[in-house]
């Protein structure tokens, strides 16, 4: 991991090895906090931008929500303070990592009266599944792990402990000679990835999970529909069964870290023809042109810091 300078914790700027917390942080041993993963592209006309930095924003703040978690800085304080890390750091490109989670002034289940406490970091961090996974695409097996029920962790919420089922689905999917694991929710549906949303080409159009599949309220899914809308290619939200996975024509991962990510193989059965397909590609090029600012007409998902 590249480190950076500095480190925003609780209002002040840090140094990154000073950035420390106390092995009693409630956080730490129970799991109740809240993150986002953000991106920031140097985009070729304003420098460096954050991509829907207000989506994000947004996102963590409805996450803290749903887990009952009052975050102590308003939502114009985080977006600011955000902002304010990426500069400071001098970085052009990277990844942005805002956390909220609970201090380490009292033990035990009940949250209440624990202290809050926000930090966000940001570092330089290429492609996630590699460059060749990018070009090439991934291969990908089907997890023995289930994603969680709905009504056992809120899956809206992006929350610390809910990795732990990811975390135990990527290291199956590299123990077995995979790159990525795709996650099926409990009634047996296509859900998502370990940390990205799934989309399949098949019948002259995409398709992808409902977002009532378990599965996070992806800003990339989100930005795939929007641009599928701009290239005129069909979308529909829907269950998705395993085996649609395994005879599609085209399946790719969406996701901050992984951006957009074919998927060439599912548990030995080779995807398409076994590269990045045609759609895929189309999309992902225009997705980077965004991203890159090269395409107006979404200069707006582009924060210039
Ligand atoms: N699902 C999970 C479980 C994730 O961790 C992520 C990454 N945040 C995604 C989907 C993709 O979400 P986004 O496009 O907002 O990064």
């Amino acid at each position: 991991m590249e480190k950076s300078e500095k480190i925003w914790m609780d209002g002040k700027l840090v140094p990154w090895n000073k950035a420390n917390i106390h092995v009693m942080t409630h956080t730490l041993h129970y799991g109740l906090g809240v993150f986002e993963g953000i991106r920031c592209y140097n985009s070729m006309e304003n420098g460096p931008s954050i991509f829907r930095l207000q989506e994000h924003v947004d996102r963590l703040f409805q996450s803290a929500v749903i887990l009952g978690i009052d975050v102590p800085f308003s939502n114009k304080e985080i977006h600011d303070a955000i902002i304010q890390v990426v500069l400071e750091n001098k970085l052009e490109e990277c990844y942005i990592r805002p956390i909220v989670f609970l201090g380490d002034n009292k033990m035990g289940l009940n949250p209440k009266g624990v202290d809050v406490r926000c930090a966000i970091a940001a570092w330089p961090w290429g492609t996630y599944l590699g460059e060749d996974g990018l070009n090439k695409g991934i291969r990908v097996r089907v997890s023995s792990f289930t994603r969680h029920h709905v009504n056992i962790s809120m899956t809206k919420a992006k929350a610390c402990g809910y990795y732990i089922n990811s975390i135990l689905a990527k290291a199956e999917a590299y123990r077995d000679g995979y790159d990525e694991a795709v996650l099926l929710d409990p009634s047996g549906y296509v859900s998502e990835g370990s940390g990205e949303n799934i989309f399949i080409y098949s019948k002259g159009k995409l398709h992808t999970p409902t977002l009532s599949s378990s599965n996070l309220d992806g800003i990339t899914r989100d930005a795939v529909i929007q641009i599928c809308k701009e290239l005129d290619i069909g979308i529909e939200e829907r269950n998705i069964t395993r085996d649609e996975l395994y005879i599609a024509e085209e399946v790719f991962l969406s996701g901050t870290a992984a951006e957009i990510t074919p998927v060439r193989e599912i548990d030995s059965r080779i995807i398409g023809k076994g590269m990045k397909g045609p759609i895929t590609d189309k999309i992902q090029q225009t997705f980077f042109k965004i991203a890159r600012g090269n395409k107006s007409k979404f200069s707006k998902w582009l924060t210039p810091i």
